[in-house]
């Protein structure tokens, strides 16, 4: 079982021939509305993927509020820990243009009334094999949900996304961290072109990294001294959009169902099953709506 304690927001996406400068009005294309938010995004990942997952979070109490609730409950996620509360959605604000340059602006909304974790969310959390943190809900959440599932052992994983620089009281807490190459220059405050010098900064900050590589995959490495390179399978890219996020949720995934022990094979097993998710994601247009199904990922992962 996997537990997400993080963001839903609803994209309200706008295609535009170019972007407005301040203070200009453009005439756009298409309009559509997608969920989003990172946290959810992962649950719908792991979900499709498979498993048994609970997202805890926050709506408004507004129309949106609804859609991304539903879309929640229709790929498959237990909903039982996501609040309503007054006032509005977390939304992002995204405008495209014909040469794929966006601009983006979120309001989180609900997502920042998520501080009231209770004995609900705590025993969702320590029955689950792993919960998958984000940084798009408040810190104390975050940083409170992690101690519980320390302290019932329940694996911690962190994407560290938005990147931010990450305070000792949370890093302390984490498992595993799954950062980008961006991210993993932030959070550990360190600009290197080589993954190896990137994972070498951030396990003087946590046990275990997952370092994700796009194109060409993953690299791990843990303070056991174990060091993998996994490569993603080759497929045509059409809107990488998500990839991070599906790779996240099938890695959570497929450690869980390997019991959540930490060992070479299951690390490379649940790196190469995260890799095809990327990748399958990466082979479909749009956001959430391309995170895979388990039989899109085990197709790509036993090509
Ligand atoms: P993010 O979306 O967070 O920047 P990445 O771009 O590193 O993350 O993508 C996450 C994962 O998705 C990669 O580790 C890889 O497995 C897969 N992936 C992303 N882009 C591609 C691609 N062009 N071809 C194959 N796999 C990809």
């Amino acid at each position: 079982r996997v537990v997400v304690v993080g963001s839903t927001n609803l994209d309200l996406v706008v295609t535009t021939p170019q972007l407005p400068k301040p203070g200009e009005t453009v005439l756009g294309e298409n309009f559509r509305t997608v969920p989003g938010g990172k946290g959810a995004n992962q649950a719908v990942a792991a979900a499709r993927a498979g498993a048994a997952c609970d997202f805890v979070g926050a709506v408004g109490d507004d129309d949106f509020g609804g859609q991304l609730r539903a879309s929640l409950v229709g790929s498959g996620v237990d909903v039982r820990g996501l609040r309503t509360v007054p006032g509005a959605s977390g939304v992002a604000l995204i405008a495209v243009d014909r040469a794929a340059e966006n601009f983006i602006v979120v309001a989180p909304g609900a997502n920042a009334a998520l501080t009231d974790l209770d004995a609900d969310d705590r025993a969702t959390i320590t029955g689950a094999d792993v919960l998958l943190l984000q940084l798009e809900v408040p810190l104390p959440t975050v940083v409170r949900a992690a101690d519980w599932a320390r302290a019932g052992g329940t694996t911690v994983v962190l994407n560290a996304a938005p990147a931010a620089p990450l305070p000792a009281e949370l890093l302390d807490l984490v498992d595993v961290l799954v950062v980008n190459e961006h991210e993993a220059a932030i959070v550990a405050g360190v600009f290197a072109d080589e993954p190896a010098e990137l994972l070498d900064a951030l396990l003087e900050l946590v046990p275990r990294v997952v370092l994700t590589l796009g194109a060409r995959g993953a690299a791990y490495a843990d303070r056991r001294g174990l060091r993998l390179s996994i490569p993603a399978p080759v497929v045509e890219a059409v809107d990488t959009t998500a990839a991070g996020d599906a790779f996240t949720g099938a890695f959570a995934v497929g450690w869980a169902e390997r019991g959540g022990a930490l060992n070479e094979d299951t690390v490379t097993a649940s790196l190469r099953w995260a890799c095809a998710a990327g990748a399958a994601c990466a082979q479909r247009p749009g956001a959430s709506t391309a995170l895979p199904e388990r039989a899109a990922i085990d197709a790509l992962h036993d090509a």
